[in-house]
């Protein structure tokens, strides 16, 4: 028999006392929101106080909404079968599986997969193929990361290095971090100047930079920036010219979200390694993936040591794995891009009263994300309250109020978001 659930004043105390969240203190200050269960779009809070419309997709992960049968049953026939194996020396279907149907759906030329645990791990993981590479090829110098300020690429340490170094969440580790190459961040039209900028910047460090990383199209954390995919053909040429890898670090962007299956085909780039996680397994389970392309892995394999040296424990994890390859059937299966257009529509006619607002400094919509950008701090609590009355979970931060809801959620659903969003930007 499971423990009967405490009560949910309890369950918050002891989340208090001994629970760190993310980016938060301990003890806790603030009291989160405890959540029973989710189905559907909808997030059902444990006090009783009513469903809310999920606007965040978990962190851009649960593009199918939540307990969706598909990927319940995938789940449940997987753990029946096998839950975990180690990697080591070991193979199983639906890794293979899964690694097939990333390189097939992937821009051409990314044919080997990595199965990570987190996004964080395969940003590690890029930045080790990239170095490691160069190594096998007798230039171990060339171990900086150039990439644009106002990005975010996770929270360990070689991807906290390329993180904006302005933008609070890993100031206190300037000067202990990894010492990388950082451009301005891109505008969101093409700007002849700009990309002069970034040429310059690859040719002048050239000899010391192993990789470009950036987010392409969409900068998602570190301020949910759009701009032009021109700047991913200006990198691709630059990195071909001077002789350094590119890494698109598609985490959030990947299976969608941006109008396209991956943002490197708004610019029919391919770059060398490509990160992906977030929604790969429909945000059931913890599983991410970096590709590479065989001249990566060829340079890996020539080297020294001839192995790509990462290994983690639940390296390819068969339930993750099975989840994830059921979620990219489910994706394909049916015409996504209809579904994240309808999104966009809804959103860009919902948000537009949000321009009017006093204190809003920008509006922006793109595929399934849409963004209002104040001209101060929002004050978080407020926001979220606001968008709580209007039946709505979203998670605003810094000067953002945004959502990024399930490609499932219905027209009726998009409007609410988007009316949640507009009064927590007014609120906020
Ligand atoms: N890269 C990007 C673009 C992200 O948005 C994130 C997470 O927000 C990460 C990397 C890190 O992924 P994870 O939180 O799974 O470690």
């Amino acid at each position: 028999m499971p423990e009967p659930a405490p009560a949910v004043d309890e369950l918050l105390a002891l989340d208090r006392r001994h629970v760190w969240h993310p980016y938060g203190p301990m003890p806790g200050r603030q009291d989160p929101l405890v959540v029973e269960s989710a189905s559907g779009v909808r997030l059902r809070p444990a006090d009783g106080s009513g469903e809310l419309v999920d606007g965040m997709s978990s962190w851009w992960s649960a593009i199918h909404g939540y307990n969706h049968p598909v990927l319940n049953e995938a789940a449940r026939e997987q753990l029946d079968r096998m839950s975990h194996v180690m990697f080591g020396g070991i193979t199983h279907e639906p890794a293979v599986r899964l690694a097939k149907l990333l390189v097939d759906m992937s821009p051409e030329g990314l044919e080997h997969v990595f199965l990570a645990d987190s996004g964080s791990v395969s940003v590690e993981v890029a930045v080790k193929m990239c170095l490691q590479y160069w190594r096998s090829l007798g230039r171990p110098a060339k171990r900086r990361l150039l990439t644009w300020r106002g990005g975010y690429h996770g929270d360990t340490w070689q991807p906290m290095s390329v993180c904006d170094p302005e933008g609070g969440m890993h100031e206190l580790w300037q000067g202990v971090l990894p010492r990388q190459v950082f451009a301005d961040a891109p505008p969101a039209e093409y700007e002849e100047g700009y990309a002069d900028h970034l040429r310059a910047l690859v040719e002048r460090h050239a000899d010391e930079l192993a990789a470009v990383i950036v987010e392409p199209v969409v900068q998602g954390a570190g301020g949910m920036r759009f701009h032009s995919p021109a700047y991913l053909r200006v990198l691709r040429e630059a990195c071909d010219a001077h002789g350094v890898l590119l890494v698109f670090d598609e985490i959030a962007t990947g299976f969608g979200r941006t109008g396209a299956l991956f943002a490197a085909e708004h610019a029919a780039v391919t770059p060398d390694v490509m990160c992906v996680g977030k929604a790969l397994t429909g945000g059931y389970l913890t599983m991410a993936a970096t590709l590479c392309t065989s001249r990566v892995a060829d340079g890996i394999s020539r080297g020294e040591v001839p192995v790509l040296a990462h290994g983690p424990t639940f390296m390819g994890n068969p339930l993750a794995a099975a989840v994830a390859c059921a979620s990219i059937r489910l994706l394909l299966g049916q015409d996504w891009l209809a579904e994240v257009e309808r999104i966009e529509t809804g959103l860009r006619e919902g948000l537009a009263p949000a321009a009017e607002t006093p204190g809003v400094r920008d509006v922006r919509v793109l595929g399934a994300i849409g963004v209002v950008q104040l001209d101060h701090a929002v004050d978080m609590r407020a926001a979220t309250a606001a968008a709580v009355r209007e039946g709505v979970w979203l998670r605003p931060f810094r000067d953002l109020v945004y959502t990024m809801p399930p490609y499932v959620t219905d027209d009726a659903d998009v409007a609410r978001i988007a009316r949640a969003v507009c009064a927590a930007a007014r609120e906020g």
